[in-house]
């Protein structure tokens, strides 16, 4: 039976409800605990009236959903893109929740999101857009309620003015109120590379298990913003060799391995990677498929489905962007051998490092930037290898999000039991 809600018909919310409704199989879950769990505690719409350059008003829509509060405050990121839909937000929001509670941190899931082009906006209305935005979330946020930090197309300066208009609406400095701040007002440095860096760390020690080591072996990357590019500098920094990049313009192959230090270059300079000399232009679909060791989708959601899936030939796929497998797809690929490491496993760096900037937030202190990442470093590879082995151990017949999905369920279950929610 439908509930209404209006995000129940998306197909990205189906998807994740197939996943939950999976993780509950194993765990012996009955339906009225799915039932609880399938649906957000809270999805706030508003309104964001911009005055544009040009002296019109254009209006935009933004969500933030608050999936699950059981484990803490609820914590994501706030993604600006043309295609966002409640739906989306509510899915991502879910798949925080599950990865905080995967992560092993204080959080519960939440997510928000802006249906706008944010490349079409001139640097002052993007910042009225996000200033209104957070001044209209701005009674449901908090440091101990709810924590944004960012997502697609949204960065460190964002993050600055949503804490200068959430600290100007309560007139206090409120560091604690969002994450991934630019490091002069309370962020942490290596918060920029953390996203990146926990997914090519767990695809290096997926590696070592299953394919004899890290180094040497080839990587795709799809996808180089935030989480892409730095996978891609970790990658090669540890031995491995990235062969093809993309962003939303196409994609660039060379078997004989890129430089990334040029590549952040000419994408910095260029506005895409497709302009770096040299290498084969190839499409962002046939860079899924390329004969490489190790793939890492690190873009949207859904780019890995049952058509594409018989096709792939990477081992090992690292998931940095949330959501690029379908349900369908990730089955296919696991009786085919590939290890898929879930994005609630593979990308929770940066939430990781949230958490650290945010607990010192707090706390009034600092870590220094070796510190901050050598408490990642051993967090996510201690991760990696509890749900590697519980995989191995319990779930070997399923894919490896099943072992990830149960031992996260399983937390925020056990913690809704013990406060009587359930
Ligand atoms: N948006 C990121 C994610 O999907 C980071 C969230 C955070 O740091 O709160 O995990």
């Amino acid at each position: 039976m439908t509930s209404g809600a209006p995000y129940e018909n998306e197909p990205v919310y189906q998807n994740a409800v197939k996943q939950l409704k999976e993780a509950a199989a194993l765990l012996g879950l009955p339906d009225d605990v799915v039932e609880v769990l399938r649906h957000p505690e809270r999805v706030l719409q508003v309104k964001i009236p911009v005055r544009l350059d040009n002296g019109k008003i254009a209006v935009f829509i933004g969500w933030r959903s608050q999936h699950n509060s059981a484990l803490g405050p609820y914590k994501g990121g706030i993604r600006y893109h043309p295609n966002v839909t409640i739906g989306e937000v509510v899915t991502l929001s879910m798949w925080m929740t599950w990865k905080n509670a995967l992560a092993g941190i204080p959080y519960g899931g939440g997510k928000g999101g802006i249906k706008v082009d944010p490349k079409k906006l001139s640097p002052r209305e993007l910042e009225e857009l996000s200033r209104k935005y957070f001044a209209a979330i701005a009674d449901i946020v908090g440091e101990d309620i709810d924590i944004p930090a960012p997502d697609v197309y949204t960065n460190p300066q964002i993050m600055a003015w949503f804490f200068d208009e959430y600290s100007k609406i309560k007139r206090y400095p409120a560091w604690g109120v969002v994450t991934a701040k630019p490091p002069i007002i309370g962020g942490l440095r290596p918060r920029e590379v953390s996203t990146g860096y926990g997914t090519a760390l767990v695809a290096r020690e997926a590696a070592k298990l299953a394919l004899g080591g890290f180094e040497g072996k080839t990587v795709a990357i799809q996808g180089f913003g935030n989480c892409g590019r730095y996978a891609a500098l970790y990658s090669v920094k540890w031995g491995a060799k990235v062969v093809a990049v993309s962003d939303s313009k196409g994609g660039i192959y060379d078997p004989n391995g890129l430089d990334v230090e040029k590549l952040f270059e000419v994408k910095d300079k260029t506005g895409s990677v497709i302009n770096y000399p040299g290498a084969k232009r190839i499409t962002n679909e046939e860079l899924l498929e390329l004969d490489v060791d190790i793939l890492m989708p690190a873009a949207l959601e859904n780019v890995i489905t049952e058509k594409n899936a018989p096709n792939i030939k990477a081992k090992i796929i690292s998931e940095c962007a949330n959501g690029p497998t379908t349900p369908e797809a990730d089955h296919i690929l696991h009786q085919k051998g590939v290890i898929v490491i879930p994005d609630i496993l593979a990308n929770a760096g940066g939430v990781m490092m949230s958490w650290i900037e945010w607990s010192h937030n707090r706390m009034g202190c600092w870590l220094t930037d070796e510190e901050a990442l050598d408490r990642l470093d051993k967090k996510m590879t201690h991760n990696f290898h509890e749900v590697y082995n519980e995989w191995q151990k319990k779930y070997s017949d399923h894919p490896m999000r099943a072992a990830a999905y149960a031992i996260a369920v399983d937390r925020v279950v056990r913690a809704m039991k013990l406060r009587g929610w359930i």
